[in-house]
């Protein structure tokens, strides 16, 4: 949590100052169906504090009528090579044998999509991810493999583990329990969804997974369908908490094909996050123990989020500017 004021306070910085408000209100969740409402675009939805200042550098291509593929992708690099996001990138938080291990999928308009996961020493996994896509008969790579790629596309291979994760990661390993608690914020993924002003969307995210994690570990964010998910028919979605509750349910497609059904952004995360209670519930798990979060954009520019727990806010931008967002929650 720290984490973030200190983003706020330091980051936050003259260009963001003005726009970043904080609203509680509901946001927009008109139905896709009403057909009679102007299209909200271009707009730029983002998980987390860190969605302010990632929000920024998409909104400099959205704007200037540029495609949302290059404004998620350009969006979440922000934070992926800001060492003081702790959970994104460059210093992130390692798994618990200290390494760092990246994952990250992006997709557009066209369903193309592209992924890696348990990247080492790649700062900006995105663009990997990315070139995964275009440049390969593939639509995922892991591990060495997605090292080597990257190597040979001319990415630079780093340290990612800074001084302070690897910091954490001894304290850690004094108890070496893994106890990823539901808003103690050793976690936390940037997703990024758009719809450009020529109408098309696309997403991306990006995140360490959660700190501490068995190695070779995968959560929801590299996984198209789980952490993101893209129509351009229909909508975008993206999630961040616990990844092994999002492909429970392949959540981003799920709050997807709800919109597909006529539900509105919100109506749709609401429903998608229920079946996590519903099935954390039947396996008589705790829901205390349990954070996850879904934001949602529907083709009119129309949005809306959902989460289990209080505490998980979006950042969104649109012609009325850049903003936080407190999501509902259902554990109130
Ligand atoms: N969803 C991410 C994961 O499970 C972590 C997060 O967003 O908090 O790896």
């Amino acid at each position: 949590m720290n984490n973030r004021r200190n983003f706020i306070k330091t980051a936050a910085v003259a260009s963001v100052a003005v726009a970043l408000q904080s609203f509680t209100g509901k946001p927009k969740e008109e139905s896709i169906n009403d057909l009679t409402k102007k299209i909200n675009k271009p707009i730029v939805l983002s998980t987390w504090n860190f969605g302010l200042q990632a929000n920024e550098a998409a909104w400099e291509i959205l704007k200037n009528k540029g495609r949302a593929l290059d404004a998620v992708e350009a969006g979440v690099k922000i934070p992926e090579g800001d060492p003081k996001e702790r959970s994104v990138g460059y210093g992130g938080r390692p798994d618990r044998d200290g390494h760092v291990t990246l994952d990250a999928c992006i997709m557009d308009e066209q369903a193309n999509i592209g992924a890696v996961a348990c990247l080492e020493n790649i700062k900006h996994p995105i663009s990997v991810a990315r070139a995964v896509m275009e440049k390969t008969p593939h639509v995922m790579l892991v591990g060495e493999g997605a090292l080597q790629f990257a190597v040979a596309q001319g990415f630079k291979e780093e340290n990612l583990l800074t001084e302070e994760s690897e910091k954490e990661w001894k304290e850690w390993l004094k108890t070496s329990q893994y106890k990823p608690i539901a808003n103690i914020e050793n976690h936390d993924t940037i997703g990024m969804i758009a719809l450009d002003a020529d109408g098309n969307l696309s997403g991306a995210c990006t995140t360490s997974g959660m700190a501490f994690k068995m190695r070779g570990r995968l959560g929801d964010s590299p996984i198209i369908g789980a952490g993101l998910f893209v129509d351009n028919e229909i909508g975008a979605a993206t999630a961040t908490g616990h990844g092994e509750e999002v492909i429970r349910i392949s959540g981003c497609h799920l709050v997807v094909e709800l919109m597909r059904q006529g539900k509105s952004p919100q109506k749709a995360c609401e429903e998608a996050v229920s079946r996590i209670i519903k099935l954390t519930k039947n396996r008589n798990k705790d829901l205390k123990d349990i954070q996850v979060g879904f934001i949602a954009l529907n083709k009119k520019g129309e949005y809306g989020s959902y989460c289990i727990q209080g505490g998980f806010n979006y950042a969104v931008y649109d012609d009325t500017g850049n903003r936080l967002i407190d999501a509902n929650y259902f554990l109130k």
